[in-house]
This record gives C-alpha cells, sequence and structure tokens, in this order.
C-alpha cells in the first residue's frame, strides 16, 4: 500500500533498523522505544487491522510470533521475558495501520496493562 509507513519501511524507501526478517515477516526497532528493548513485527503483506485477518493468514501470524522469539533470543531475553502486544484500532492505541506486533523486553511489565 504506497502511503503506509511500515510498507515503505518494507520497500526500503524509508529506512528501518531491521533485526530480523526473512520472505514473509519484517521485524525492526521502534523509532520511539517503551523499554530497552522495543522490536516492531510485521508481515510483508499489508494487512491493516486485527479485524482484517483472514483464515488463510493464520500461518503468517504463527510466523510473526516465530519472528519474535528469534528476535527475542538473539537479544537474550528467552528466559528473562518479554511482552508481544498487538493494538486494534484507535480506542485501543493503534496509530500505524498495518499490523504490528510490539515485542518489548528488558524492564519490569504492568498488569494491567494502560
Ligand atoms: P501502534 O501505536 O500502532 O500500536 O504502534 C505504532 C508504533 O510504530 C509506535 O510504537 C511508533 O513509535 C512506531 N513507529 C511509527 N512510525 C515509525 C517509523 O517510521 N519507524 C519506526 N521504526 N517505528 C515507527
Ligand atoms: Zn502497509
Amino acid at each position: 500500500m504506497t502511503d503506509c509507513i511500515f510498507c515503505k519501511i518494507i520497500s526500503g524507501d524509508i529506512p528501518g533498523d531491521i533485526v530480523y526478517q526473512d520472505d514473509d515477516v519484517l521485524a525492526f526497532r521502534d523509532l520511539t522505544p517503551q523499554a530497552p528493548m522495543h522490536v516492531l513485527v510485521i508481515p510483508k503483506k499489508h494487512i491493516s487491522t486485527i479485524n482484517d485477518i483472514q483464515p488463510e493468514d493464520a500461518a503468517l501470524i504463527g510466523k510473526m510470533f516465530l519472528a519474535a522469539q528469534q528476535v527475542a533470543k538473539e537479544e537474550g531475553y528467552t528466559e528473562r521475558g518479554y511482552r508481544t502486544v498487538m493494538n486494534c484500532n484507535a480506542e485501543a492505541g493503534q496509530s500505524v495501520f498495518h499490523i504490528h506486533l510490539h515485542v518489548l523486553a528488558g524492564r519490569a511489565m504492568h498488569w494491567p496493562p494502560g
């Protein structure tokens, strides 16, 4: 999608601090990190929100979690722990409408989330 900032990171039109990629997913550091590690895992296919995920995307969504697991491992947080978050629509805090899995680690996390 031409006006999507994350599609532009996928295409290389705007830079991203990429930490992992394969044929289906890309992971890069968040511009405004909320924890010592804050990585966003996105599908290379444009999907706007969780509401737009289709049954045929099920494996792709699984691959996003496998990428999160891999990044956490490479950065040393497998045992310490990490949080994954995906916001859906405005009231939940979604500001970029290309689904992304936040992967946060390196500090104590609070519950419930704000
Ligand atoms: P949301 O609020 O939609 O759940 O998360 C969007 C995230 O994307 C935010 O944490 C924000 O800091 C991050 N973000 C927005 N624009 C860019 C960008 O151009 N590059 C990177 N790396 N992160 C971005
Ligand atoms: Zn997109």
